[in-house]
């Protein structure tokens, strides 16, 4: 099968002052060693948003990393890799490093190799260049937008696997995205009960919808009375941190059970205050997570194609390349939305 590749492309730049912009581009050249995927659908990622809000973006900067797409072209030194394949895009890394051997590619210093929020040019165009370690084949049965959204859902399966349980009442605090992952992957194992603390009632009902069986108003509700009500007293074997808000990390180890587990999912950047005699006295264990793997990613396709998990029900709003700096300025920006789809090429 051959795909046609015209010569240029649109894609949504991040320009200083200006901050996304649409703009027509040179379609990036294959190369040798490279895969070019026609992007099907990108998700808008939390993270692009922290990054163009911390002003820490070069000029030129194309993000989009949550992405899903067919390959259009291989390089000649490409072997493996079939023309119109369905896959997603992760990043890469050397394999044989103290990192890579430890189970954690991503913290892989010496190859590490990733489009949008890395080194290359990411998918927020029609087509994007990638290297063939990045992809992953999607299976039958997963459609692109589910596809796209697989990373969001294995960066809640990560937090999971950092902690290590499959079973025992589960808190999660922040209905973001990532927090809503979590709800419903947690729904898919032992957990119970599951209860979300989140204060936008949407993200409150979506997260029922999701399999908690309470949720948190932290704002209103008297929340420490209600943790230790749902819990028997004891509070919860594991809360994940995904609100973002420094003051929930003392609150995390007030309502952690006597030997549970504290996993900081969302990056925070301001400091907390712990009171580390907290820890002595529940033999607590506090960490955090970060990134995940190509297991990962393929577990959570694996589930969608099982028809076990839909992922789709976070997407909150569609769009597409044209209108995405209007949607960031108007509805991402301003915290409205839950995922942003945006709509790039054909789909499956
Ligand atoms: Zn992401
Ligand atoms: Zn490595």
């Amino acid at each position: 099968m051959e795909i046609a590749i015209p010569p240029r492309m649109p894609a949504v730049v991040y320009r200083a002052h200006k901050g996304l912009v649409l703009e027509e581009i040179p379609v990036p050249a294959t190369g040798p060693d490279g895969v070019l995927v026609a992007v099907a659908h990108t998700g808008f990622c939390g993270s692009d948003h922290a990054l163009i809000k911390t002003g820490g973006l070069a000029e030129g900067t194309i993000l989009g990393h949550e992405v899903s797409g067919r390959v259009a072209a291989c390089g000649e030194a490409v072997s493996g890799v079939a023309i119109g394949q369905r896959v997603i895009i992760r990043p890469s890394a050397c394999g044989a490093c103290r990192d890579c051997r430890s189970g954690r590619p991503y913290f892989c210093q010496n190859a590490r190799r990733s489009i949008g929020i890395g080194d290359m040019p990411g998918a927020f165009a029609t087509y994007v260049r990638v290297l063939p370690a990045m992809l992953i084949p999607v299976p039958d049965g997963v459609d692109a937008r589910n596809a796209a959204l697989a990373e969001a859902y294995a960066a809640a399966l990560h937090a999971i696997n950092t902690v290590g349980r499959r079973r025992g009442a589960a808190l999660v605090m922040g209905g973001g995205p990532i927090g809503l992952a979590l709800v419903k992957l947690l729904s898919l194992m032992d957990f119970d009960p599951i209860v979300l603390s989140e204060p936008v009632a949407a993200k409150r009902e979506l997260g029922k919808a999701f399999g908690a069986q309470a949720t948190m108003d932290p704002f209103k509700d008297d929340t420490g009375r209600r943790v230790f009500e749902r819990t028997a007293g004891h509070g919860f074997d594991v809360v994940f941190e995904c609100s973002g808000v420094a003051g929930s990390v003392p609150q995390a180890l007030d309502w952690v059970a006597r030997g549970g587990d504290v996993c900081i999912v969302s990056l925070i950047f301001d400091p907390a205050t712990i009171i580390p005699l907290t820890i002595n006295f529940k033999e607590a264990r506090l960490t955090g997570c970060y990134s995940n793997t190509h297991e990962e990613n393929r577990r959570i396709l694996r589930w969608m194609a099982e028809g076990r998990l839909d992922g789709r029900p976070l997407i909150s709003h569609r769009t597409n390349l044209a209108q995405l700096p209007q949607v960031y300025r108007e509805c991402i920006d301003p915290g409205q939305a839950i995922k942003v789809m945006v709509d790039i090429g054909e789909s499956f």
